[in-house]
């Protein structure tokens, strides 16, 4: 008998708890807002995961439309080895329900990884259309490239047209490249004054995107600049003086405010963290250990991860011809990441008298262009 109260006091007790639980009594859109937030600020794709499975509302309402449209570019930035079917399958739901991260991180997925490119450029062209910068400006090294077609397939004018939309919308390599396009005169009529312009522009804008959380240890931030002047602009030299390491900049050269603006390669700052998408595709063809193809070659640049699609894809270094980029972002990144501190002149190779300084970032070359 006594039991029997017993276990009827703890079942209204819970009850009680239940019904007086402030949570369950949050209106439904509530939790929608709050889940939405989290969705599109989530730093990991766990932060969004551990909340799906934290109780079956959250489950529910964390799968609504209206939430899910939300995701950050952080929501997906799986690791290539997690890959899955059910990873799959959220990104698709995603796309569903009207992501534009989604529809470019599966959009390079499928055109890189999974070698459906009509799928995939349809996908990153869905979120281009949405002016989404990063895939404006994939599919401007897609097209530029011909990338999942043959040579002939490439389109200089569509690549023109999407990196000055990207590059409108503040991508800094987007701009970078059209300033190369104009001062060449490639896709676009050439216009030197132009070009130079959108470099310094693509130059200024790199140094501010870092100089915030950079401590210079250097009395200027002059410092920060290359040793380039615009009549110089194809040369750089051996005798830069700039380190970067956790994020202090120490400068011990004389270069300081020569004409940096000018470089074709950019400031000499750290390169900028790469998108989610693209360290999944490093992991991909990296340490997940799937080959791009035979004779098909990487992009040299460490934060790209794009593989070409066909071989000779990709320009190399015109003097050590060891790398090869997508792009010319990807060339001025590894520059001064590393390339310039490793780019020997093929004729300087072995035990060769060495005949003067070499060119350092030098436009690179097609090799299939046989320029
Ligand atoms: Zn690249
Ligand atoms: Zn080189």
């Amino acid at each position: 008998m006594q039991v029997m109260i017993r276990k009827k006091r703890i079942r209204f007790c819970h009850r009680f708890v239940e019904k007086s639980d402030p949570f369950e009594t949050l209106p439904d859109d509530l939790v929608i807002c709050v889940l939405s937030k989290l969705c599109s600020s989530s730093a990991f794709p766990s932060d969004f995961v551990s909340a799906l499975i934290a109780c079956k509302r959250f489950n529910r309402l964390g799968h609504n439309q209206s939430v899910l449209s939300k995701s950050g570019q952080k929501l997906f930035g799986m690791r290539a080895k997690n890959w899955s079917e059910s990873a799959h399958r959220f990104l698709k739901q995603c796309v569903k329900a009207g992501s534009v991260e989604a529809c470019y991180f599966l959009g390079m997925i499928r055109f890189y990884c999974l070698q459906k490119r009509g799928s995939g450029a349809s996908l990153m062209a869905k979120a281009a259309i949405r002016s989404h910068a990063p895939a404006l400006y994939s599919l401007a090294v897609i097209q530029f490239n011909g990338s999942g077609g043959g040579k002939c397939d490439k389109d200089l004018r569509a690549g023109v047209a999407l990196c000055a939309r990207a590059a409108y919308l503040g991508h800094i390599d987007a701009l970078r490249e059209l300033g190369h396009c104009l001062q060449d005169g490639y896709g676009v009529p050439q216009n030197i004054d132009e070009g130079r312009k959108l470099l310094v522009q693509a130059n200024a804008r790199e140094l501010s995107s870092v100089f915030p959380s950079v401590s210079l240890t250097s009395p200027s931030p002059r410092s920060l600049m290359t040793s380039h002047t615009a009549g110089n602009h194809r040369t750089l030299h051996h005798h830069q003086h700039q380190h970067f390491g956790q994020q202090v900049l120490t400068f011990s050269g004389s270069d300081a405010g020569t004409g940096a603006l000018w470089s074709d390669s950019g400031c000499n700052v750290p390169a900028p963290e790469p998108h989610p998408v693209n360290r999944f595709l490093m992991d991909w063809f990296g340490l997940n250990g799937v080959e791009p193809g035979s004779g098909l070659r990487m992009c040299s640049h460490p934060g790209c991860g794009r593989p070409e699609t066909r071989p000779h894809e990709f320009r190399r270094c015109s003097v050590c011809g060891t790398v090869n980029y997508c792009s010319r972002g990807c060339q001025s990144h590894d520059w001064k990441l590393r390339h310039k501190a490793q780019c020997t002149p093929a004729e300087e190779w072995p035990n060769e008298a060495g005949g003067g300084g070499h060119g350092g970032m030098v436009v690179a070359q097609g090799g299939e262009d046989g320029s």
